[in-house]
Order: structure tokens, then sequence, then C-alpha cells
């Protein structure tokens, strides 16, 4: 491997931790500083709901490793130093601490890991007192100063995506009138809407009022509450407002050093993660993702994919050669007594990357129904007619029914290749609680082949 004596690192979550952890492995005598700018490293920001809602009661449980864990594997942490600038000919980053300290740090190989920060849409009154985001510690904090202080009654959420939905339930947890909003026709648009519309009924059985179809256009004061006002005349009135419309890369600082940018204004890399700019690597929710079945790069920021990054960006910025093998957009939600998950490509997203694909929708029980506790599971699979290789699933169900488990089978067989109908070979554990002889991936892939086994591919029908 070739030496790097000093490898910095600019952000201190999954990315930037992974990087720091794998370089650590595999060159122990390599120096490793993690610059990040807040004093929160390796907090697990995928929690903030979980702790808003009060089922995690103090947030320092959300670490995933303690400043001292992280210390004792001999990476060093420069908490609240932002990084002003970066000098790649000098090989040096400016960065800035809470007092306007300037440090001058030199490095050998550089990973840029700043992920990514809240979109802030163009909405009037967006920066009124009581209108929150959740994308950091300190915005939790924020919101649960103001649950604690002004102990509000009602909320209205902007944006139905997995954040937003997943406010809805912490907020309806901690006794808020909840009301969601999502301009699209239906909630988490990630599924396909018949999906969308499970969700929907999930969250109005638990009391939360949805509007869908409704862009939210300003926010104004009235008396001590706020009035949301959107399209198509739609009106609320809540004591607070959380804006959860999504996230974009963080890049002036990458961009401002002649840093590329590529989808979606994310940092340009290759598959080592590698930047234009030589021994400057980029990871996480900064950098555009190379999707395996697109054999493209799109944005799609996941912390999954952000581990899984960092510790690729690590490892070569320590003399490797290891490539990120891709995303799949492998994902759930809870959703108060749903999972909602997918993997892979939906027939609209097939359709336009040129696939051929075929959809079926099943409807299976998740566990031998004589055993107490079994729930239907709500299962789609696209694959392409043509050929037959497994293109994408989507499944809702109980939080109970496996559903994460088993779109992550889903997903290992879309990794390797698998055809649809390969997927009854698969060697699946049962016992009557928590499965069937055949389980219901085998079996919707099964339903998927007798109705469009490419075997008996006819042409378009
Ligand atoms: C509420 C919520 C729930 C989520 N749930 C899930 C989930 O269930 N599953 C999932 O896969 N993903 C989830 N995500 C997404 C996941 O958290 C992100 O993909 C992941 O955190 C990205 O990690 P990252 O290291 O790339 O960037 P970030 O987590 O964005 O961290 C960026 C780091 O860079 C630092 N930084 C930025 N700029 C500078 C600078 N100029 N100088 C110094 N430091 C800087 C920041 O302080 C921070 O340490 C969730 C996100 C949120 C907000």
């Amino acid at each position: 491997m070739t030496h790097c004596a000093h490898l910095l690192i600019i952000g201190g979550s999954d990315a930037g931790i992974s990087a720091a952890l794998r370089a650590k492995e595999l060159a122990p005598s390599t120096e490793v500083t993690i610059l990040l700018s807040d004093n929160f490293p390796n907090f697990s920001i995928c929690g903030l709901p979980f702790f808003l809602s009060g089922e995690v009661s103090d947030w320092r449980n959300l670490a995933h490793r303690t400043k001292d864990d992280i210390t004792r594997e001999g990476i060093q942490l420069l908490i609240n130093h932002t990084a002003t600038a970066i000098h790649p000919t000098e090989k040096a980053v400016i960065a800035v601490d809470t007092k306007g300290q300037k440090k001058h740090i030199h490095y050998d190989r550089l990973v840029i890991g700043t992920g990514a920060v809240s979109r802030r849409p163009s909405i009037q009154g967006i920066e009124l007192p009581g209108v929150y985001f959740l994308r950091w510690m300190t915005d939790s904090f924020a919101v649960q100063k103001h649950l604690i202080e002004y102990n509000p009654q009602s909320v209205v959420i902007v944006g139905g995506g997995y954040i937003g939905l997943e406010m809805a339930d912490a907020l309806v947890l901690r006794g808020l009138r909840v009301t969601l909003v999502e301009h699209s026709a239906t909630v988490l648009k990630t599924v396909d809407p018949s999906l969308g519309e499970m969700v929907s009924a999930e969250l109005q059985s638990r009391g939360v009022a949805v509007a869908t179809g409704i862009s939210i256009e300003a926010i104004q004061e009235k008396g001590n509450q706020l009035l949301v006002i959107g399209s198509n005349g739609f009106e609320a009135i809540a004591d607070m407002v959380l804006v959860a419309v999504g996230a974009k890369p963080s890049t002036q600082l990458a961009e401002s050093a002649g840093v590329e940018l590529g989808f979606g204004n994310a940092i340009r890399v290759n598959r080592k993660m590698e930047t234009n700019i030589p021994d400057i690597y980029a990871a996480g929710d900064c950098v555009e993702t190379w999707h395996r079945l697109l054999q493209k790069s799109i944005y799609l920021p996941l912390g999954t994919t952000a581990h899984k990054q960092g510790r690729t960006a690590g490892e070569n910025a320590v003399g490797g050669n290891a490539e990120f093998a891709g995303s799949l957009g492998t994902q759930v939600v809870k959703v108060f007594e749903l999972a909602i998950a997918r993997t892979g490509l939906r027939d609209s997203e097939a359709s336009e990357a040129g696939f051929d694909p075929m959809t079926i929708e099943s409807e299976i029980w998740d566990h031998k129904v004589y055993y107490p506790g079994a729930h239907k599971l709500r299962i789609r699979v696209t694959g392409d007619r043509r050929s037959g290789p497994l293109l994408g699933a989507q499944m809702v169900g109980h939080y109970q029914g496996e559903v994460a488990k088993r779109i992550d089978i889903f997903a290992t067989a879309l990794f390797h290749q698998m055809e649809v109908d390969k997927l009854s070979d698969l060697d699946l554990s049962y016992t009557p609680p928590f499965s069937n002889p055949w389980d219901p991936v085998p079996m919707t892939a099964q339903t998927w082949s007798q109705r469009f086994s490419p075997y008996s591919y006819k042409g378009d029908t």
C-alpha cells in the first residue's frame, strides 16, 4: 500500500467515520484526523425521529460510538471546526473554530464527507419562529425545546417522504394533532401509489390529517399560531411547522476548491471514490452514487450508502484499490404499525431506463395464519419480461412481519442479477411463527413467473 502519512477527513458522520476506521484498520501508522463542524461525531441522525418521539429518552444514546471510542482507535477528532477552504496545490485545509481561530492543516490525502443539508423550498415565511427542519442534532434540540417549552398541540408537517412520515408517527406519540401535506398525489412517492395509499390509510387511522396534491406557498403568524397556506385553497393553523422536503448535497467547500460536481450538483466521483483532484476523495451524501442496475450515477443519499462509500474512500486513501459496488436504493421505513420497503427499480423507473418491465402485486400472509399475529404482506415484484431478471421489489406489511429482511432477500438477489424464477430455488428458513414453507418472497416470484415467464414470452401482450 502507498504510504499516506496524514489522512484528513472533513465530516464526522457516517461517511467520515467509516473512512477513518477503515484507514486505521489497514494502515495503523497513518495519522488520521477528522474535522467536523459540530460537537456530535458519529451520531445516528437516522435516530432523530425516535429521540423526538420519546422512544429514545436520551439523545446521547444516539451515538454509534462515543468520542472516547473513536480516539481509542487512534483517530484524532477536531470537533467544532468548520473547514472553510481547501488548497489542493498546497495540500492544506483551512478550518475555523467557534471562536474564529484559524487552523492551517496539511494533508497527504483528503476525504470530503460534508454530507447534505435540508432543502429549503421557497415558501414565504419559512424563516418564522416555530418553523423547523430536521437534519442535525441541533435541529432536533430546537424541536425538542419547542415541544417542552411551548407544549404545542398541533403541527403541520410539509413533506410526505420518509422523514415527514417518521415525524408524523413521532409527534402523534407526543400527543400532537398532526397534518401532513404532500405535493404529490400520494405520500411516500418512493413506492408505487397502491402502496402509498396503504401508508395514507395507516396515517389516517392514527388521526393524522393527510393532504396530498398540495404545494405549500406561505406561512404566516396568526396570534400565537402559524397559518399554513397552500395550493387548491389549502389552509391549516398549527402551533408549529416542520419542513421535511428532502436533502441536497453540501458541496460549496469542494466546488470552490475546483472539485467537479456531477449528478444533482453532488461531487463527481468514480467508483474508487476519487474526485477529479489528485489525493482528494469524497463519500456519502455529498457525492453522486453509482447505481448498480442503471449503471450510471444518480443522487441517492442514504446512511447505508454513506458507510460503504466512506469505507471505500478510507481504504483507497491509504493505498488500497477498493471499488464501491453500487447502490440499489434499498430502503425501509416504519410508520406506526407498518413497515414499507423497496429495492431496485419500480416499473416506471425500469421503463425509463430501457428495460421491458412487468410488475405484479400480491398479498400473502407473513407467517402461518394459525400462529397468532399473522398479517398480510403486500408485495410488488418487477422483472424484465424479455429475459427474466429481477428488477425491483416493494413491500408493505406489519412492522413485525420481517418486511426489512424480506426486502433484503430481493436486494441480495438483485445484487447477484438473479432471474425472478430463481428466487424459488433459494433455501430460506421456515417455522410457523415467522414464515410459510414457501416464504412470501418466492411465492410472489412464482406468481410473477406464472403470469409472465420469459419462457412463455410471445411478444407484447
Ligand atoms: C431524520 C433522518 C432520518 C434518516 N433515516 C435514515 C434511515 O433510516 N436509513 C438510512 O439509510 N438513512 C437515513 N437518513 C440519511 C442518513 O442519515 C444520511 O445518509 C447520512 O447521515 C449521510 O452521512 P454523511 O456522513 O454523508 O453526511 P452527514 O450525516 O450529513 O454528515 C456530514 C458531516 O460533515 C460535517 N461538515 C459539513 N460541512 C463541514 C465543514 N465545512 N467543515 C467541517 N465539517 C463539516 C458535519 O458536521 C457532519 O459531521 C436519515 C437522515 C435524517 C436527517
